[in-house]
């Protein structure tokens, strides 16, 4: 039986309840982006009535508040991704953010003229951009890892990548445009080997499966706070230790300083140093309420509901006339990705949408990969612990009316 009330959970989520065009709101683009639980709306109201201020430079009641809440919410994110210590975590926007801190902070300092810079041919523009840009200011050198035809990373190519002049490797553990899981702790574990660091991007992960950054051994692990179920704007970067120390800061102002003349400025250590100006407080607050809600009812649970409802709807899409997944990867989580025969993958998202249903169509801002399977753009519903198999099947049957040329009776 499942492992929690789906039913309970979704009434945690408000905008479930919508209605669009007439139909009750069916929300399979979490991959873009997720709802919020009414915990999480009820913090950020909560935080705005009662503990709104600045952090860390005033002592008055409100500050020492505010601080705790946003100190409280950097230990959560830690114990969430199972970081030694909340001196590792960096709160940031987003994975983007943090993929280009880091490229501008320990790349600027690490990579340099004849280098190499590895990433997998399944990369979110957001994991290639930076990195390109580091390698064309440095005349360094960007290397990718191959998919085979199921879209899983070839690790034996990826060995013959490494070498002496590697100098990090930057992969995905979930994508968000097929939804491979990719073996990143043995991806991290040959980056080491060769002398490189590993970076992890977590966007598409952290949702769907339990995360530990020390046991995949990752050196930098990054993810987007509204991806968990978090306010938008806020994320985090893990670093280890010992890598954050001997990192530079970024951008420069206040917070991140221990002291500063005209002729010098000394820099806090991790993570102050890379948190220059006037944080997000409140969704860093916001997001520690979300991992509250998911760790309540256990990544592990999600995990193995997830699981059921993906082969569910993976088998269901596959009775679809003229349906062609992309992505069959052994292991996968969330997405499915497809095109129609006869149909653009914009025709199919606006069927879908008449019917209450969100997807997103499009490149999914990871145009090499899909290029690698012969399409610009794919149809993508990705599924989230709220979803249901009724959602499911109303989806199926949306797609076998349009696929059979039918037009749809009102549900
Ligand atoms: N990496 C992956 C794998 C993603 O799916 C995304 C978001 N689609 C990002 C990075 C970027 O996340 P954000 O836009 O929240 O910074």
């Amino acid at each position: 039986h499942p492992p929690f009330d789906v039913n309970a959970v979704r009434r945690d989520f408000p905008i479930l309840q919508e209605r669009v065009n007439g139909r009750q709101l069916i929300w399979l683009d979490n991959a873009a982006t997720t709802h919020k639980p009414q915990a999480v709306i009820d913090r950020l109201a909560y935080f705005y009535e009662h503990e709104n201020s600045n952090i860390h430079r005033a002592a008055h009641e409100l500050a020492a508040r505010a601080t705790d809440a946003y100190e409280g919410a950097r230990s959560k994110v830690a114990r969430f991704l199972g970081a030694a210590s909340a001196e590792e975590i960096i709160f940031v926007r987003g994975a983007t953010e943090g993929i280009n801190l880091i490229a501008k902070t320990w790349g600027a300092q690490h990579v340099g003229e004849g280098d190499e810079i590895i990433v997998s041919h399944l990369e979110h523009h957001a994991n290639i951009v930076p990195w390109q840009q580091l390698a064309a200011a440095k005349g360094a050198k960007l290397r990718v890892i191959p998919v085979d035809d199921s879209g899983q990373v070839l690790l034996d190519e990826y060995g013959k990548l490494l070498n002496a002049r590697t100098r990090i490797v930057a992969v995905t553990q979930v994508s968000n445009a097929l939804g491979t899981v990719v073996p990143v702790k043995e991806i991290v574990a040959m980056a080491h080997a060769a002398g490189a660091k590993a970076l992890v991007d977590g966007a598409q992960s952290v949702s769907h499966m339990r995360v530990n950054v020390q046991d995949i051994d990752a050196d930098f692990f990054v993810f987007s706070g509204h991806k968990v179920f978090a306010p938008t704007g806020i994320g985090a970067v893990y670093g280890k230790r010992e890598v954050l120390e001997d990192m530079p800061p970024w951008q420069g102002g206040g917070n991140m300083i221990a002291d500063v003349t005209f002729e010098k400025t000394i820099y806090h250590g991790p993570p102050t140093r890379f948190e220059a100006g006037t944080g997000n407080i409140a969704d860093a607050v916001g997001l520690g309420a979300a991992i509250d809600y998911v760790e309540r009812i256990g990544m592990e649970n999600i995990a193995r509901y997830e699981h059921d409802l993906l082969a569910y709807a993976t088998h269901g899409l596959l009775t679809v006339p003229g349906i062609r997944l992309i992505g069959t990867a052994a292991d996968k989580a969330s997405v499915l990705s497809f095109v129609l025969n006869g149909y653009t993958t914009e025709e199919v998202g606006r069927a879908l949408n008449e019917e209450g249903i969100a997807v997103r169509s499009g490149h999914h801002c990871a145009q090499p990969i899909l290029r690698r399977f012969g399409v610009e753009a794919t149809v993508r519903p990705s599924l989230a612990f709220y979803n249901t198999c009724g959602e499911v099947d109303t989806l199926v049957a949306v797609l076998q009316r349009l696929a059979s040329g039918r037009t749809s009776p009102p549900r």
